[in-house]
């Protein structure tokens, strides 16, 4: 095969994407230039930021990857207040970033559900209207998300994971609590709502293989996602998968695989909203600015407290939970000039996707 002719076709099969995944050398380089085109033409040389609020840590979910899984009990669970979280958005809207993320592990109550609308309430109030919310709080019920939609969250990050059946059970326990079906009908209430839907997967996952990765970007983008964080899958040594390390592709290995995963999916997807994930900067020091040069938009500088961040540890080695949120903007800032991109202030920065296929579906 050759690369260029499949870069100039309009639909890729699914061994056109496994060929562009495993390409080395001179093919790598024709892959990063082409979706380092495609980036330049249909989204600029721009970067928004959401600035991340990781506002607790408890979690009732075990997923056997992760570092705040309920039985992980290394760990000092918190819960910001509300007026942490809330002094946290103001200081977003007075640095001028565009929007907030508001991510925690996942619990599904009545409590929470208020607790989460309240909160939308009051960030709105607090920046006129002004501040962009994008939520990731895991799996809840249509109605808490139509109730988290009308008062104001308006894009919603819900990582599929793998969208290998197999692998996704291999990954999570077997209960209803951890069911693949059950996410899907997530993603597509999400989309249904109306919120600029998100989702995502590890890449380097123990037992994951090119072709399991191909399928998560056909699942992309038949999904018609709006928006997409994706990121190197790193071990921590409290997790269940911590014994398959051993068999794991070399981390530089996992952060380019990422890299050429953002790259294809940027060509698949001219105009979503691509997030350069923190955990590649877990692997290599300059990997976040590496991602936006060949294709990502976004990035999620850490804005919670910098008490609370080592207690946010989803991998080893997690990067800046040392950093205050001042400390983060002027880094990322001097970084993203590296990669010759411009960070946009004040504005929301949505996926031009998501008004397209509003306009394309009249929804
Ligand atoms: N619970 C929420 C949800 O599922 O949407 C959000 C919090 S969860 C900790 C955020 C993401 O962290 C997960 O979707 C997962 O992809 C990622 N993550 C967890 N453990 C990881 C690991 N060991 N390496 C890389 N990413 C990891």
């Amino acid at each position: 095969m050759d690369i260029k002719e499949i870069l100039e076709k309009e639909s890729f099969s699914k061994e056109d994407i496994v060929f562009l995944l495993s390409s080395v050398g001179r093919d790598r380089t024709i892959l990063f230039k082409k979706s380092a085109e495609v980036r330049e033409k249909y989204i600029g040389n721009k970067v928004w930021f959401r600035g991340l609020i990781e506002f607790s840590n408890v979690c009732g979910k075990d997923c056997f990857y992760c570092g705040i899984r309920k039985g992980n009990k290394n760990l000092t669970r918190y819960n910001l207040s509300d007026d942490e979280i809330l002094s946290a958005a103001r200081f977003a809207y007075e640095n001028r970033y565009g929007s907030i993320a508001l991510q925690s592990g996942e619990l599904e109550s009545s409590v929470v559900a208020n607790r989460i609308e309240n909160l939308l309430h009051s960030i709105k109030e607090l920046s006129d209207g002004k501040l962009g919310v994008t939520l990731s709080v895991g799996e809840q019920e249509p109605e808490v998300y139509r109730r988290w939609f009308d008062a104001g969250a308006h894009r919603y990050l819900l990582r599929v994971e793998s969208t290998n059946r197999d692998l996704y059970r291999k990954i999570h326990p077997d209960n209803k609590k951890h069911d693949f079906q059950r996410r899907l009908d997530c993603l597509t209430n999400l989309q249904e709502i109306g919120y600029q839907t998100g989702t995502g997967v590890m890449i380097g996952l123990p037992f994951q293989t090119i072709d399991d990765l191909a399928g998560d970007l056909i699942f992309m983008r038949d999904f018609n996602i709006d928006m997409c964080g994706m990121g190197p899958y790193i071990e921590h040594a409290d997790t269940p998968l911590i014994r398959y390390a051993s068999s794991l592709l070399p981390l530089n290995e996992r952060f380019d695989l990422t890299l050429k995963m953002i790259a294809v999916l940027r060509i698949l997807m001219k105009d979503i909203n691509i997030v350069a994930a923190t955990a590649l900067q877990a692997i290599d020091p300059i990997g976040r600015e590496k991602a936006i040069k060949i294709g990502a938009n976004i990035l999620m500088p850490n804005i919670t407290p910098g008490k609370y961040r080592n207690n946010y540890k989803l991998y080893d080695n997690k990067p800046c939970t040392d950093d205050s949120p001042e400390d983060c903007q002027s880094c990322l800032e001097a970084r993203i000039s590296l990669a010759d991109a411009e960070v946009i202030y004040g504005e929301w920065g949505d996926s031009k996707h998501y008004e397209k296929r509003r306009r394309d579906t009249g929804a």
